[in-house]
């Protein structure tokens, strides 16, 4: 018993420490990327050529070789659509291995390419800026048009590239591509940057123990500054829009049709609208068989899909979970691993598809006589993680229980959280557009602009 609690809590721990799997970049594409060496001519452009880009619709970015995860890129895009809302400005992301010169120069050269090629800006604002990074040549760039000179000036994007460093130099390059288009975003709302500490003293910072990190979050919470704000305001949209989805899906389950999953609880990704039936290798019953093995050999011949695709697999509890999740999450339990929602164990490879199937069928309950309720405090717990700021464990523990029924986000607990969104969001100007769709280039050059690069 204490041996299974011990086996459970490594199992969670290891998984918190390793929770970007989902999105994990693709494999297939970065072999086959990796060594090119992209020109401004040569490179897809996210409005045009988006399967090449690694994006499902018309983007802002583009990210050929999966340089950030999939999950890194919509977050991303979330808040370049909301940078234009609120002020107006595009931001386009183009991240890749190697320019064709390799050094600070390519970097350059290549951003002022796309800027003026991709045309990011409003023609007769010039209101665009294009950051670039360069994985294999550790060179970044941004590039900014003559309209975005005086909230970016060149002083402002060296201090944007230098916070960006320490992430990349642990290679941690979901976080610092979310970072630089953060920090751009609430430069260009007017926001005072920080002022960045030296090398060593940011190294040192870094390096700070728990009770020192809790004293810094206590005081980031006093004093908001405007990149928390910034932050806050992104969690906020996000985390609103999930806790909408959520309230959905537990109407769903409690009526009488079965409820079905349409994200993975773990990345809280969309599964792909309607995955198409597919042919399973069946597997003799008498025969214990090597979960991953089946699993992996599954995955293998399906290697082909497109890039990023998520693929919704049912384990033998009933439960569903994207592919990458739950495989990654195997992986880090394989001796005994359980279902993350109901902790019963897995005891046969996860099926591809949305409903229970083969051999199994009978032993499963069907999805209407399961209950919702663990996967629905699976995912609140799941929410708070990914929005600390917003989803609090207060209010995972509040709505967690069976009682309490309202929608989310019209619960009084959560309206200070509201108030204090509406308070950041009401004196901003609002350009029209919409949040969710990806807006166009406008035809904006980088002449007379401004531009700063950096190599880490
Ligand atoms: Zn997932
Ligand atoms: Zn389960």
């Amino acid at each position: 018993m204490c041996h299974h609690a011990h086996r459970a809590f490594i199992c969670l721990t290891g998984f918190l420490t390793y929770y970007a799997v989902c999105g994990e970049p693709r494999d297939v594409e970065t072999s086959r990327h990796s060594n090119t060496r992209w020109t401004a001519a040569s490179f897809p452009n996210p409005q045009v050529e988006v399967e090449k880009c690694g994006r499902r619709e018309k983007s802002s970015i583009c990210d050929p070789s999966g340089i950030i995860s999939e999950i890194s890129a919509n977050v991303v895009q979330g808040a370049i659509n909301a940078i234009h809302k609120d002020t107006g400005f595009q931001v386009a992301v183009a991240l890749l291995g190697r320019t064709r010169r390799g050094d600070n120069r390519g970097a350059e050269e290549m951003s002022r390419g796309l800027h003026d090629s991709w045309g990011v800006g409003e023609k007769d604002k010039n209101n665009g800026v294009l950051f670039l990074l360069a994985k294999y040549d550790r060179q970044l760039y941004i590039s900014t048009g003559k309209g975005a000179l005086k909230q970016l000036p060149n002083d402002a994007l060296d201090k944007i590239i230098a916070r960006a460093k320490p992430q990349l130099r642990e290679e941690k390059y979901d976080k610092a591509v979310e970072q630089v288009v953060d920090d751009i975003g609430a430069a260009l709302g007017g926001e005072v940057l920080p002022e960045v500490k030296t090398e060593s003293e940011g190294n040192n910072g870094w390096g700070v123990s728990a009770v020192g990190a809790a004293i810094l979050l206590y005081f980031a919470g006093i004093a908001k500054s405007g990149w928390d704000r910034h932050t806050f305001v992104r969690q906020y949209r996000q985390a609103t829009a999930h806790l909408e989805s959520l309230h959905t899906a537990r109407r769903r389950a409690g009526g009488p049709g079965s409820y079905v999953s349409t994200s993975c609880p773990i990345c809280l990704q969309d599964f792909p609208p309607s995955p198409p039936p597919r042919c399973e290798p069946s597997l003799s019953p008498d025969r214990a068989p090597d979960m991953m093995e089946a699993a992996l050999l599954t995955s293998e011949q399906d290697a082909r899909r497109t890039p990023g695709e998520m693929v919704p697999v049912t384990i033998s509890c009933g439960h569903m979970y994207c592919e990458n999740c739950i495989l990654n999450w195997m992986r880090q339990c394989s001796s005994s691993p359980t279902c993350p929602i109901c902790r019963a164990r897995i005891s046969e490879a996860p099926q591809r598809g949305g409903q229970p199937h083969g051999h199994s069928r009978e032993r499963q309950p069907s999805r209407s006589q399961m209950d919702f309720q663990p996967e629905l405090a699976y995912r609140l717990g799941r929410l708070n993680f990914f929005y600390p700021r917003i989803v609090t464990p207060m209010l995972v523990e509040r709505w967690s229980h069976h009682s309490f029924q309202h929608p989310f986000v019209d619960d009084f607990a959560y309206q200070n959280i509201r108030s204090e969104y509406t308070s950041y969001t009401t004196s901003s100007h609002s350009h029209g557009g919409s949040l969710s769709a990806s807006h166009s280039f406008g035809g904006g050059s980088s002449m007379g602009g401004g531009g700063s690069g950096g190599s880490w």
